[in-house]
């Protein structure tokens, strides 16, 4: 086997990137894809389709990437994955398919997302041909544009039924617009993949909150079936002295300030607070994404988290990137109390804490360690410690039932809900997740709606 490097994305240098919200990495160029698509051994059973939630033929696209021929390249990878520019950019490759892989045990894993990503743009780049599909006279109405809504849409739009998305915001993509930052996934290849959907035939109703501006009843009355891609949209918060002061915000209406309403931008409208000394609370893909924000907004920022780097839910790529970008993790430190003057915050107290016992999910539960409290001075407070399904939806209509902390109850099987001809997926369902599984939930449910349908005829 050929002795050959993983090859690695152009990425633009830490000092100009915190200067602006171009997006940090390049992606692979023709001849670094190429290097890198010959580092595939073609594995037989190819483990790293197992590792991918959505079953992508992995190796076969990769062979195409070789071959030289991207169209058939794009065909592979869109048998299984509608968005692959998206999915090449903000998958956690590292925990699945790459993880699976079989080179990883010779030397790197293949860099099968960047490769991906390198495919999903290229498909941007072509000529879209749509195929005239016949309509079989069903209508489906979609709650929610985020990508378990958009993936259900387009698959069911493909056989031919006539789909109408309902998003309650002015713009549709769900997290992909209103929460991921520019710097790590354009917008404009966004709207890309949502304008191939409208090409599809899809409706999109923008402004309509399903369960206040139409009711879930008026959907059935006017529809064969419903999918809810409602996603995970409400924040939750610290529950500590000082959360109401001036200049505390969750990482969601800050990230929604920022890229849905454009509040970096000069000329926008939207009012942002830009703080100096910034402290970001979790330790996510959402914290980091809030830290990096503000740091691009011109702070100084220190994440703080209650375990240790290794228990970082963040992608490792987000966690060095932002670690590049001068962001200071405080790690095994729990804040306990905001500190204000006058109605606005002017420092943070925490605790230090240390790893004790494993708890159910095999973690060790971090403890805190008696007196050992200290201030860190701050303007600005960023909470991220986890959504949960905002429940307007689920509470406009009884007999959808949900558990916990408000996520909705589904068959596991077809994802039908408590309500027949209703289903679900994505975070409405599993609460926080990711893009893909959100996608993937979206293909099932496209799936049940069409057996749903053939039961019907
Ligand atoms: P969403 O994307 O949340 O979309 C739901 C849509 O439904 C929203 O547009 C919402 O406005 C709309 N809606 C809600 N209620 C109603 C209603 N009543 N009527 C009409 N419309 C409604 N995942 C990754 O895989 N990799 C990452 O790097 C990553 N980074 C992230 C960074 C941030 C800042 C956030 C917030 C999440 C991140 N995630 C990441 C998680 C991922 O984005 C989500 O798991 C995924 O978007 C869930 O998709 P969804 O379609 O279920 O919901
Ligand atoms: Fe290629 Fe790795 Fe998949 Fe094998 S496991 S087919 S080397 S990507």
């Amino acid at each position: 086997m050929e002795k050959i490097d993983r090859q690695k994305p152009i990425e633009v240098s830490p000092e100009i990137r915190i200067k602006s919200f171009e997006e940090v990495s390049k992606g692979f160029t023709k001849e670094l894809a190429l290097i890198e698509a010959q580092r595939c051994l073609n594995c037989k059973n190819a483990p790293c389709v197992k590792g991918c939630p959505v079953s992508v033929n992995i190796p076969d696209f990769i062979k195409e990437i070789t071959n030289g021929n991207m169209e058939a390249a794009v065909k592979s990878i869109k048998k299984n994955n509608n968005l692959p520019s998206i999915c090449g950019r903000v998958c956690p490759q590292e925990l699945q398919c790459e993880s699976m892989c079989i080179r990883g045990k010779i030397d790197k894993p293949v860099a099968i997302g960047a490769l991906e990503r390198y495919v999903g743009d290229s498909a941007l780049n072509m000529e879209q041909k749509h195929e005239e599909v016949e309509r079989i006279g069903k209508k489906v109405a979609v709650i929610g544009s985020g990508p378990a809504g958009l993936s259900c849409a387009a698959d069911l739009a493909k056989q031919g039924v006539e789909v109408t998305i309902y998003e309650a915001f002015h713009k549709a993509g769900g997290v992909l617009v209103y929460g991921i930052p520019e710097f790590r996934l354009p917008k404009k290849l966004v709207q890309k993949e949502i304008d191939n959907l409208l090409k599809l035939g899809v409706k999109i109703e923008l402004n309509t909150v399903i369960g206040k501006t139409i009711k879930i009843e008026e959907l059935l009355d006017n529809f064969d079936a419903v999918f809810i891609g409602s996603g995970a949209g409400l924040p939750m918060f610290l529950n500590i002295e000082g959360e109401n002061l001036n200049g505390v915000f969750s990482a969601n209406e800050y990230l929604t300030r920022v890229n849905l309403m454009g509040a970096y931008k000069e000329n926008s409208k939207t009012p942002i607070m830009r703080g100096k000394e910034v402290i970001v609370v979790g330790a996510g893909n959402v914290a980091m994404d809030a830290a990096r924000t503000a740091r691009r907004l011109g702070a100084n920022v220190k994440l703080v988290y209650r375990r240790t780097e290794a228990e970082m839910p963040a992608r490792k790529e987000e966690i060095e990137h932002a670690k590049q970008e001068g962001i200071e993790l405080n790690l095994l430190t729990n804040p306990s109390k905001i500190n204000g003057e006058n109605g606005y915050v002017t420092s943070i107290t925490c605790i230090k804490m240390e790893l004790g016992e494993k708890d159910a999910s095999g973690r060790q539960s971090p403890v805190a360690i008696e007196n050992s409290e200290f201030d860190i001075p701050c303007d600005m407070v960023i909470v991220s410690v986890g959504t949960s399904p905002n429940p307007l939806l689920t509470s406009s209509y009884s007999a959808l039932k949900t558990k916990g902390r408000g996520t909705i109850i589904v068959n596991e099987e077809d994802l039908e809900t408590t309500v027949p001809r209703v289903y679900a997926g994505g975070d409405a369902v599993t609460g926080a997740a990711t893009v893909i599984k959100a996608m993937g939930a979206g293909k099932i449910a496209s799936k049940s709606i069409m057996k749903l349908f053939e039961k019907q005829a």
